[in-house]
C-alpha cells in the first residue's frame, strides 16, 4: 500500500528550533516499522543548516508514529546527519544520554495566538485580570474555539501512540498546558516534539498560531508566562532513594545549576524573576511542594522515604525536550558516580 511518511525534523534556527517537515510517499508491503523507513534529505541552506554550496543533509528516521491526520499515513521522527553520517551539530537528540529507567513528564505550557495576540484577547487592550482563567470554565474564561482544539488535540496524541496525560487551561487567557509521559531520555523528548506537531499542524485551519516564548506578553504586566515543567525519576530515585541520595542530588544540581539554565530555554530570565510561581534565575532552591522553588519535591516523595519523581520547575516552554532531559540525566549519573568514589573510598 502506499503510505504518505510525514518527515519531521528540527531546524537550525537560533536560540530555539523550528519543526520542519515534508512528505514522502512510499509503497509498502503492510504496515510499515522503523527499520522500513528509508533515509531522506533535504535542502539544509534553507533551514539555516548548511550554506547553498553543499546543501545536503540527510534524515535518519528514529521514530515512528501512526498520522492521525491523514489516511494510510505516518508521522516520522528524525535525527538531521551530515552527508558523512554523522550528527548535524543541530542535531541535539545524537548528543543526549539516554536510560529507559529514566522517566520523565514534561508540562508543556503555551498560549494559543490570533492576529497577534492571545485567543481571547480584544483588539485593543486586556481581558479581565488573572484569577479565574486556571481550570476555568464558560465563554467568558475559556472562549469559543480553544476546547475544540485541546480535545482534538488530546484524540490526536492518543490516536499516535503518545502518552498525553492530561490538559488544563492555565492561568492567563488563551494560555493551555498539555502533560506528556516517556520512558527515556529521547523518547520522551520524541513524543513532547511530536505532541508540539500535531498541535500547530491542527491549528493551521483555524488561523491560529502556537506561541511558545515563555513570556508573550513581556515582564511589564502582571501575566504568567509559559513553562515546562520536568518531572523525572530514575530507577534508583524510585527504588533505593533516600534523604542522604537526595541531598546528594540537590548538591549536584546545585553545582550544575548554570548548565541547567543554560539548556532550560531562550530567555528565561523574563520568567524566572522569582514571582509568577517561579523561582528566581540566579538561584537553586528546592522545597516540600514548594511552587516557588527550583525543583519542587512532592509530598509522595517525603512520604514514601524520598523516593520517587522530583519536578525541575525551570525548563521554559520553548525549551528543547532532548537538551532538558539529557541535562537532568547526566547531573544525576555524575551524583551517582560521586557517590560512588565516597563509597568505594569508606570501604
Ligand atoms: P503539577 O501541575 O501539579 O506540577 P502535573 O499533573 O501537571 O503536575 O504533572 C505531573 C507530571 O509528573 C506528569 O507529566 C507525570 O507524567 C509526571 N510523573 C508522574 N510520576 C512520575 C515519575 N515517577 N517519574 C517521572 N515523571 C512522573
Ligand atoms: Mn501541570
Ligand atoms: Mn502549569
Ligand atoms: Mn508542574
Amino acid at each position: 500500500m502506499k503510505t504518505k511518511l510525514e518527515y519531521i525534523w528540527l531546524d537550525g534556527y537560533e536560540p530555539a528550533p523550528n519543526l520542519r517537515s515534508k512528505t514522502k510517499i512510499v509503497a509498502f508491503d503492510g504496515e510499515p516499522t522503523l527499520e522500513d523507513v528509508p533515509v531522506w534529505n533535504f535542502d539544509g541552506s534553507s533551514t539555516r543548516q548548511a550554506d547553498g554550496s553543499s546543501s545536503d543533509c540527510f534524515l535518519q528516521p528514529v521514530a515512528l508514529f501512526p498520522d492521525p491526520g491523514r489516511a494510510n499515513a505516518m508521522l516520522v521522527m528524525c535525527e538531521v546527519l551530515l552527508p558523512d553520517g554523522t550528527p548535524h551539530p543541530t542535531n541535539s537528540r545524537a548528543s543526549i544520554p539516554d536510560d529507559p529507567d529514566a522517566w520523565f513528564g514534561f508540562e508543556q505550557e503555551y498560549f494559543l495566538y490570533k492576529d497577534g495576540r492571545p485567543l481571547g484577547f480584544p483588539a485593543d487592550g486586556f481581558p479581565g485580570p488573572q484569577g479565574e482563567y486556571y481550570t476555568g470554565v464558560g465563554f467568558k474564561n475559556v472562549g469559543d474555539v480553544a476546547r475544540d482544539i485541546v480535545d482534538a488535540h488530546i484524540d490526536l496524541c492518543l490516536a499516535a501512540g503518545i502518552d498525553l496525560e492530561g490538559v488544563n487551561a492555565e492561568v492567563a487567557k488563551g494560555q493551555w498546558e498539555f502533560q506528556i509521559f516517556g520512558k527515556g531520555s529521547r523518547r520522551a523528548a520524541d513524543e513532547v516534539w511530536i505532541a508540539r506537531y500535531l498541535l500547530l499542524r491542527l491549528c493551521e485551519r483555524y488561523g491560529i498560531d502556537i506561541n511558545f516564548h515563555p513570556k508573550p506578553l513581556g515582564i511589564e504586566h502582571d501575566w504568567n508566562g509559559s513553562g515546562m515543567h520536568c518531572n523525572f525519576s530514575t530507577k534508583r530515585m524510585r527504588d533505593v532513594g533516600g534523604e542522604t541520595y537526595f541531598a546528594a542530588l540537590m548538591t549536584a544540581f546545585d553545582d550544575r545549576k548554570d548548565d541547567h539554565i543554560a539548556v532550560y530555554g531562550p530567555d528565561n530570565d523574563m520568567r524566572l524573576t522569582g514571582l509568577h510561581e517561579t523561582a528566581a534565575i540566579d538561584e537553586f532552591t528546592y522545597g516540600v511542594a514548594n511552587r516557588g522553588a527550583s525543583i519542587r519535591i512532592p509530598w509522595s516523595f517525603v512520604q514514601n522515604g524520598y523516593r520517587g519523581y522530583l519536578e525541575d520547575r525551570r525548563p521554559n516552554s520553548l525549551g528543547d525536550p532532548y537538551c532538558i532531559a539529557g541535562r537532568i540525566l547526566q547531573t544525576i549519573t555524575e551524583a551517582d558516580m560521586a557517590l560512588a568514589v565516597d563509597e568505594a573510598v569508606a570501604a
